[in-house]
């Protein structure tokens, strides 16, 4: 057979790491739930000794997955928080970190409220869309710079290549969450990340039925920074069970068809908020697509294409909104996002809810804003469902 990585993405989605199954030649991986296997002799054996370890099905998850980030290695998680924890175990204690301040909540909670206390972590929370800034808060105490793009609920672009420059710069590592993107769309170890994270509960699972976080490691990483994190993953015992890691494998196959689905709703969609932007009453419209969006030039370097999130602002206040979301039908009203179903959300009562209102608002998350996750439905039963909502 070909090498998966000399293939086509949307082909190595469906292949790589895979082979059909030595013993009884089934196309698709087994679930091998064992949680312990027999030993050969004295240091001698199949490859695997207890699952937490090692688990075959995992292993094909983790193969499949370094190749579509064009990793080295990578780590499947039972979540995106645990993969994020288990990444800052890597880190010593009192380890100066610079994270964007447009951070996923739980990230930022992680952080500030637990590392700082647990670990003695120092955070700098800055707005990496300036990258600017962000050069002028690094120093040589700097060990991890933490980052998403494009970022949640804002949807600000960072300049990933720029960032990796920066981080190398004062010899910190940096962390890309590329959960909003996935690998479809952007691959920062390419542009010279360390280490890629995910939660693979959203797109790279895409069917709002299964947890996980994926870790994916650069070839190009310090040495021993993947030994680490493999040790750090036994060793704190952050691991996808067997189950899981088939369900993700399977999800994964369809990444590209629903990726491109997604975005191109997405652009339908954005089309018609605009057009009809006076009637629904719609201050804004915030999606890396439009050439106005302030990272857009930049967005169009590094992703494929712009993703399926939009974030709008409207008008009529708390009531209107409510009013809204309730209409919505195909679009439900729930948090979380990257699914086959569209869903609307209101970050500021919701995702957003434990950050100040202040610092909220002062980062753009005020009450009148809406974030829509698109799905990958007809876009026409889409757009009819917009307008019944906002019209
Ligand atoms: C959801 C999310 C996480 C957390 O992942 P879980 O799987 O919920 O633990 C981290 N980062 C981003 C950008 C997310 O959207």
């Amino acid at each position: 057979m070909t090498k998966p990585n000399q293939l086509n993405f949307d082909t190595r989605a469906i292949h790589a790491g895979q082979e059909p199954d030595p013993l009884t030649g089934a196309v698709v991986t087994p679930i091998i739930h064992a949680t312990t296997f027999v030993q050969d002799g004295i240091d001698k054996n199949r490859g695997f000794v207890y699952s937490r370890s090692g688990n075959p099905t995992r292993l094909t998850v983790e193969a499949c997955l370094a190749d579509l980030e064009s990793a080295k290695t990578a780590f499947a998680f039972p979540t995106g928080l645990s993969a994020a924890a288990t990444i800052l175990e890597c880190v010593d204690a009192g380890a100066h970190i610079v994270a964007h301040a447009d951070l996923y909540g739980g990230i930022h909670r992680l952080l500030n409220d637990v590392r700082t206390r647990s670990a003695g972590h120092q955070v700098t929370f800055v707005d990496f869309a300036d990258t600017d800034a962000v050069a002028g808060v690094v120093n040589e105490k700097t060990t991890l710079l933490w980052y998403e793009t494009p970022s949640n609920p804002m949807l600000k672009i960072v300049d990933i290549a720029a960032i990796s420059q920066i981080a190398k710069s004062v010899g910190a590592m940096s962390v890309c969450d590329n959960t909003f993107s996935s690998p479809y769309l952007q691959r920062p170890l390419e542009l010279g990340v360390d280490i890629v994270m995910h939660s693979a509960t959203k797109f790279l699972s895409g069917h709002s039925d299964l947890m996980a976080g994926v870790a994916a490691v650069s070839a190009s990483a310090p040495d021993g920074v993947a030994e680490r994190l493999k040790l750090m993953q036994n060793a704190t015992g952050a691991v996808l069970s067997a189950m899981d890691s088939s369900l993700l494998l399977r999800s994964v196959k369809t990444l590209p068809v629903r990726m491109e689905r997604h975005c191109s709703n997405a652009k339908k969609i954005t089309e018609h908020l605009l057009d009809n932007q006076t009637r629904y009453g719609i201050t804004s419209v915030r999606y890396p697509g439009l050439p106005d969006h302030p990272g857009h030039d930049v967005a169009a370097r590094q992703m494929r294409d712009f993703g399926s999130m939009i974030s709008l602002y409207v008008d009529g206040g708390l009531q209107r909104l409510e009013q809204v979301m309730q209409r919505s039908h195909l679009f439900q009203f729930a948090v979380s996002l990257g699914g086959v179903e569209s869903l609307i959300q209101h970050p500021a009562s919701l995702t957003h809810k434990t950050v100040p209102k202040e610092k909220r608002d002062a980062e753009g998350v005020t009450d009148d804003l809406i974030r829509l996750s698109v799905g990958i439905e007809d876009a026409s039963d889409l757009i009819a469902d917009i307008k019944q909502a906002f019209g």
